[in-house]
């Protein structure tokens, strides 16, 4: 506060109208004025300070013009008292309006009025340590409500002034924690699409995930590993009573690598279970090589994951009809298998077995076929699905660089460095009030011709994420508010 005298505007009723009047409502400095007149100045004198109090409306509402011209008369008051008092130096809050009169009008009547009279006029603007309490009332308070720069920025500069004000409260909110981690962006990360390898035949590496859970049967069941070859996309979907590594490993032991054999890598999310010393020890004994795909990316695990929505869009259509929803999901798979697959333009069944299954429509179509001996039938299913591999190779590469010219043209990419400060977006579904966000964190590695980077999430404990799902934090993990 500054210690020279002031000029303040109040209601009739002693309630601030500008600035400055707020500004010493805000130091219990604001003199009890009551009953005072529209257009009447109100002399307050503290040793060699006086105040002045300018009453610019009554409290009912007024129109524009009829406070300019309160605000006329009271500066012709104005003008008597201080030639009288003569005084050295006086100051008025600058604001960006007072109660909707611009700021320029206000200005140019002092002038005009004011002219004679030698006492210089300061325009004052709001302190420093005051703009900070402003901006936390206007943004952070239940009125505030942690709206955005724009909004913030409209509610201050009608009540007050200070140089760059706009500046201040877009950087106050980029620094505002609850913000950071409630919003989401507009404009998200997207850095360019990166095509994983592209396996030439079947069950060399395959994708595990769970599905649910869905409502619990009498079995006990209510989650669903799907596992799926990534070449033939051919998939096979266990019911399971829970996630936990031993149920995992279990299923996925009798109901694919018995079946179909060993694969050479197993695909998963960083989910515990597939981390847990169960399954990479049964990994190991099968000599299974297994890879982690980076958190909450469907992009990482993306015919997985189109795969398990099909399959979750099937389930929910006839789950209605089926109350004991296992029972129809070896259907399910059988129905998937047996279909054209979008990326290779095969059944899925066909690039795992060499063949179409016979169903009793294509009965009659196998009745024609001729008989070969076995040595015949061997030869054929080689020649067949060395051919056909090799076609649904190609056809793969060529659905994944379509997808990626088409995603790479929404890109938005951000070249994140180790030790930026980020904002991690959280996985899996979220509920409505959850944070959006975690952090922040440091990133601590980055990887060449990787879309992903090394966290720190706290002393010692470390996380591989998607840079889709981080976004630059102006606060570090070690500034004190966090
Ligand atoms: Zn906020």
């Amino acid at each position: 506060m500054r210690k020279d005298s002031y000029i303040f505007f109040i209601d009739s009723l002693g309630k601030p109208c500008n600035d400055g009047a707020r500004q010493l409502q805000n130091h219990a400095k604001l003199p009890n004025i009551t009953n005072s007149e529209a257009c009447k100045v109100t002399v307050i004198q503290d040793k060699n300070q006086y105040n002045f109090a300018i009453t610019i409306r009554n409290i009912e509402r007024e129109s524009t013009p009829t406070i300019i011209n309160n605000i006329r008369n009271g500066f012709n008051d104005l003008k008597d008292i201080l030639l009288e008092l003569d005084l050295k130096c006086i100051s008025i809050a600058k604001s960006e309006s007072i109660e909707n009169t611009p700021w320029d009008i206000i200005e140019e009547i002092m002038s005009e009025i004011l002219v004679d009279v030698k006492t210089q006029i300061v325009f004052t603007v709001v302190e420093p340590p005051d703009r900070m309490k402003i901006l936390e009332e206007m943004h952070c308070s239940a009125i505030g409500g942690h709206k955005g720069i724009t909004k913030v920025f409209r509610r201050i500069k009608g009540l007050y002034y200070w140089p760059q004000m706009k500046k201040d409260v877009q950087q106050f909110i980029q620094i505002c924690v609850k913000c950071q981690i409630k919003k989401l962006v507009r404009v998200k990360t997207r850095q360019p699409l990166c095509i994983s390898d592209t396996p030439r035949r079947s069950v060399d590496k395959v994708a595990l995930d769970i599905v649910g859970p869905f409502p619990v049967i009498s079995k006990g069941n209510n989650n669903i590993l799907t596992i799926q070859c990534n070449f033939s996309k051919y998939c096979v979907a266990v019911a399971i009573p829970n996630a936990t590594a031993e149920v995992i490993a279990d299923a996925f032991l009798k109901n694919f690598i018995c079946i179909y054999g060993t694969p050479s890598i197993v695909l998963s999310d960083r989910g515990q279970a597939f981390l847990s010393k169960v399954f990479t020890n049964m990994a190991k004994a099968l000599k299974i090589k297994t890879m982690c795909t980076s958190a909450y990316n469907p992009a990482g695990n993306g015919s997985l994951e189109r795969s398990h929505h099909s399959l979750a869009e099937y389930i929910k259509t006839i789950i209605d009809k089926h109350s004991e929803w296992d029972d129809i999901l070896q259907l399910a798979m059988f129905s998937y298998n047996t279909s054209v697959h979008e990326g290779h333009e095969f059944q899925p069944f066909k690039l795992m077995f060499a063949r179409m299954p016979n169903l009793p429509t294509t009965d009659h179509l196998n009745k024609a076929s001729k008989i070969i001996t076995y040595g015949d039938f061997i030869q054929d299913m080689c020649n067949n699905l060395a051919q056909i591999n090799e076609i649904a190779h190609e056809k793969l590469v060529a659905a994944k660089l379509r997808a990626k010219y088409y995603y790479d043209k929404k890109i938005n990419e951000v070249n994140f460095k180790v030790g930026d400060s980020v904002w991690l977006l959280r996985g899996g579904k979220n509920k409505k009030l959850e944070d959006q966000y975690t952090g922040p964190y440091t990133i601590v590695e980055t990887f060449k011709n990787k879309p992903h980077v090394k966290i720190e999430l706290k002393k010692n404990k470390h996380s591989v994420v998607h840079c889709n799902r981080l976004r630059l934090s102006k606060i570090t993990p070690n500034d004190g508010n966090v």
